[in-house]
């Protein structure tokens, strides 16, 4: 990718104004606003100095800030070798969609929140990449794919920016997921992709940075301002359900170390049933009882989705109070 594109589009995540980049700081051009951003290790810190939550020395600090890495070598073991508890065989074919809707657009411009590591199924659309694109893979964590630090709520580029953003199983884990769509929707070109998977029926398995979940419907007025390509389950009942009791499991742990024996003996004993979702995840009941959603949309100038719209996009069974 190349490094001078990229600080091309990068503003200030505080006022959205151009940046100067030199002598490895990001230093905004407005006047009133004056921050500046360090880079550190190649990867600019764009964490607004006012941000309620992160500090931008948090990330001098090469550490973790999200996804915890394990010196014990049990539970190095344990991590390798557990079955996922989630069948998703839907992400793959939806990057495949996305890299068939792209077709013919090059250079492309991806950006990516919460980012650091591969989601599930991204290979797809990766490996349509080449060297005159440009990823950008975003989080407020380092992995293997950070390239640059930055908090969702505030994203520091110019507008118009990209032909696609992508946030996987990233919306539950901020605190304002509304604003943090309302930057997507900003950042994103005319015309461009927006996807994001977000969970419904999941317990807590961020920690602290753990907010919400949406149904559809839910999930889909939040993108309201996209025009809808395909939206649905990502994985059903059967993954809910194994997630279901193996925290029913864990609900009886008053220690640490009892919570991780359950948990990792809910996994081994209960991830089979996630393979009902084979069935489940194509049968219109699952829509009211999925363990997480997805909306595939576009940007287009001035459409917004109308509550009467939405409620009429409804495709479950439950009934309502006037039936
Ligand atoms: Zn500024």
């Amino acid at each position: 990718m190349d490094q001078s594109a990229l600080e091309q589009i990068i503003v200030c995540p505080a006022c959205k104004k151009p940046m100067q980049f030199r002598d490895d700081i990001f230093k905004c051009t407005d006047a009133g606003c004056n921050a500046t951003y360090p880079v550190f290790n190649g990867i600019p810190i764009l964490i607004n100095p006012q941000n309620d939550l992160f500090e931008q020395k948090d990330f001098e600090v090469e550490g973790d800030i999200f996804f915890k890495t394990y010196n014990n070598k049990t539970i190095r073991f344990l991590k390798k070798v557990q079955p996922d508890i989630t069948y998703n065989n839907v992400s793959e074919k939806n990057y495949q969609d996305m890299a068939f809707l792209l077709q013919g657009q090059k250079p492309l411009r991806i950006l990516i929140l919460g980012g650091s590591v591969d989601g599930v199924g991204i290979k797809h659309l990766k490996q349509i990449l080449d060297t005159d694109d440009m990823l950008v893979e975003t989080d407020v964590s380092y992995g293997p794919n950070t390239t640059v630090i930055c908090d969702a709520h505030e994203i520091p580029f110019a507008d118009e920016s990209f032909d696609l953003i992508i946030a996987q199983a990233v919306l539950e884990h901020v605190l304002d997921p509304f604003q943090c769509v309302r930057e997507m929707h900003r950042v994103l070109k005319n015309k461009g992709l927006i996807y994001a998977e977000t969970p419904f029926m999941q317990q807590v398995h961020g920690g602290k940075y753990d907010f919400l979940r949406f149904t559809h419907l839910g999930h889909r007025r939040m993108f309201r301002k996209f025009n809808e390509i395909s939206s649905g389950v990502v994985a059903g009942a059967g993954s809910a359900l194994v997630w279901s009791l193996k925290y029913f499991l864990t609900s009886f742990a008053n220690t640490k170390k009892v919570d991780r024996i359950l948990s990792y003996g809910g996994t081994f004993l209960f991830f089979w049933i996630k393979y009902f979702d084979i069935i489940l995840n194509k049968s219109t009941g699952t829509i009211d009882a999925a363990s997480g959603f997805y909306f595939l949309g576009r940007k287009e100038e001035g459409y917004l989705l109308s509550d009467r719209e939405l409620l009429a996009s409804y495709r479950g069974f439950r009934y309502s109070a006037e039936e």
